[in-house]
């Protein structure tokens, strides 16, 4: 049966409504009408959820990889419900929506078995040394502990696996942090279903309701004040540039300033060197367009720019890249914000000085469909906007002079995500110049392989030097992700009765 939102929001248990309503914008099937969202509403899940920290700051990982388990399961359980309202919502297709059900269930779980391993708490002792001379030592004890409540933002090209129940919040839980989730206006009754979910498995572990709470939106003013609440301790945000630059502003003009993890748009850019493009530059130009139009471009891997040195080889892949990306129909946009974002961005391309279209289309309403562009290096230099994300399945091909000047498209690139080397044997000496510079501008770098599809797993770096994200030092993916969540506490000379259980 399909799922018929209340259109409420979900604070610490309770169910609320609110005035005045919106009405979603589904790509398909029926428009329903949400609670909008409000400062005071905002108020009500911070303070529920930091009393819910009393306890479940201090629950135990056992009992936290519990919660973990069952929220799992109760999403499981509205499964196909929870497809189909997507797919209404996101226009994706089933088989994504499946496919990154089974994503975010999987990272529920993982994350319940990283905890229990403990590694995560880094504890170390440093035992005392009484008669150490001139002074002595104390004992010292530290492990991670975790901060308090923590405010989620998802974003709208990942209705599950970046959402409410996504990675944010699952590290969040897992390090015994409540969660208070600003729902994306883009998903409204996928968000409420899947909060249904978190908050039933809540309550059946017996866990105080403020562990969690869902606000839906529908004004600005709701995640500036949740931002900005002063009960919560960090932000994890998923969304554009725009979006993730004006709360982390706010974050850092608090009074007592907190950590905004924003990951945030990227443009992967792709080195293709010379004897892989000599051997398979056709290949790779196919398998580029595939990644590129993937989802119609609406990831934040998206390799939006391919760079190569110029010649013959270039032009073979050119053609092989305008024919595969010729072969892809329209498809359906997220939102009609985000199509007209698009639009928007494929004509700040086309008007840039020295670009040459090879690949144009209609893209009318809510569609997509592919553009491809050219430009030389000497031009994609001289204009900095040539680097920025376009949201969508646009790709633009640098032709460089010579590896000196690649090496200086790479020098020029802001933070990214990822960067990818196509490479072969031949390349490797070019591949070595380029590393250090790449190493400094991107979370994860590739060989021979496209950046769309992020494992999660302990390796996996979700982030990168701004703009790709916020803070260097963190990921949004993996289970090192939890760090985002937790802080260093030192235990000094504490009589074992007084420290925590997982440091006696
Ligand atoms: P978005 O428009 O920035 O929205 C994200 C969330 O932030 C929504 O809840 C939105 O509220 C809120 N928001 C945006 N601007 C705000 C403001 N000025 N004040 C208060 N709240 C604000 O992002 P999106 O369109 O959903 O996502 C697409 C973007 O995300 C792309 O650029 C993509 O590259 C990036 N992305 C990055 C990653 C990553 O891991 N780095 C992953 C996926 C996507 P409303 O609901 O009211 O709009």
């Amino acid at each position: 049966m399909s799922y018929q939102p209340h259109g409420k929001h979900l604070i610490a248990g309770d169910r609320i409504a609110s005035e005045p309503g919106w009405a979603s914008s589904p790509s398909s099937g029926p428009s329903h009408r949400f609670s909008t969202g409000s400062p005071a509403l905002i108020a009500q899940a911070c303070e529920a959820a930091e009393r819910a920290f009393w306890s479940f700051g201090y629950s135990s990982r056992a009992e936290r990889a519990a919660l973990l388990h069952a929220i799992a399961d109760a999403i499981e359980a509205r499964g196909p419900q929870i497809t189909e309202i997507g797919c209404q919502e996101s226009g994706l297709p089933a088989a994504r929506l499946e496919g990154e059900r089974g994503r975010t269930t999987g990272q529920l779980r993982l994350f319940a078995d990283h905890i229990l391993k403990g590694d995560y708490l880094d504890r170390r002792v440093d035992a005392a040394l009484p008669h150490r001379q001139p002074a002595p030592r104390p004992e010292l004890r530290m492990m991670q502990r975790p901060i308090g409540p923590v405010a989620v933002f998802g974003a709208s090209n990942f209705p599950l696996a970046f959402s409410v129940a996504g990675g944010d919040t699952a590290a969040a839980l897992a390090a015994g942090c409540p969660v208070v989730v600003k729902g994306h206006s883009a998903h409204p009754g996928t968000g409420e279903i899947v909060a249904e979910a978190i908050a039933e498995a809540v309550a059946a572990q017996g866990m105080d309701p403020g562990v969690f709470s869902l606000v839906q939106g529908g004004k600005r003013d709701v995640g500036e004040a949740l931002v900005q609440d002063p009960r919560i301790r960090a932000v994890g945000f998923t969304g554009s540039l725009t979006g993730g630059r004006a709360l982390f502003d706010l974050c850092a003009r608090r009074p007592d300033p907190i950590p905004f993890f924003g990951e945030l748009g990227s443009v992967n850019p792709m080195f293709l060197l010379p004897s892989a493009m000599a051997a398979r530059g056709e290949a790779i130009a196919q398998g580029w367009a595939g990644s590129l139009s993937m989802g119609a471009g609406q990831f934040c891997t998206n390799p939006g720019i391919a760079v190569m040195i110029e010649g013959p080889e270039a032009q073979a892949f050119s053609d092989a890249a305008r024919v595969a990306l010729g072969a892809v129909g329209p498809q359906v946009m997220l939102t009609d914000g985000i199509a007209d974002a698009y639009r928007k961005g494929r004509d700040r391309v086309r008007g840039s000085a020295g670009v040459r279209e090879l690949l144009t289309s209609v893209c009318d309403r809510r569609n997509a469909t592919p553009y491809l562009y050219e430009v030389s290096g000497d031009d994609w230099l001289a204009n900095h906007a040539l680097g920025e994300e376009v949201f969508g399945p646009l790709g633009m091909i640098v032709t460089v002079r010579d590896a000196g000047q690649m090496e200086q498209i790479a020098r020029a690139l802001d933070g990214q995500l990822t960067c990818t080397l196509h490479l072969d044997e031949g390349d490797t000496a070019l591949a070595r110049r380029l590393m250090p510079v790449l190493e400094r501008k991107a979370g994860r770098l590739l060989a021979n392989g496209f950046p769309t599809g992020v494992e999660v797993c302990d390796a996996m770096v979700h982030g990168g030097p701004y703009p790709a994200s916020t803070n260097f030092g963190a990921t949004s993916v993996g289970t090192l992700s939890i760090r985002r969540f937790l802080r260093p506490v030192c235990y000094q000379n504490l009589p074992e009765a007084l420290l925590p259980a997982d440091l006696a």
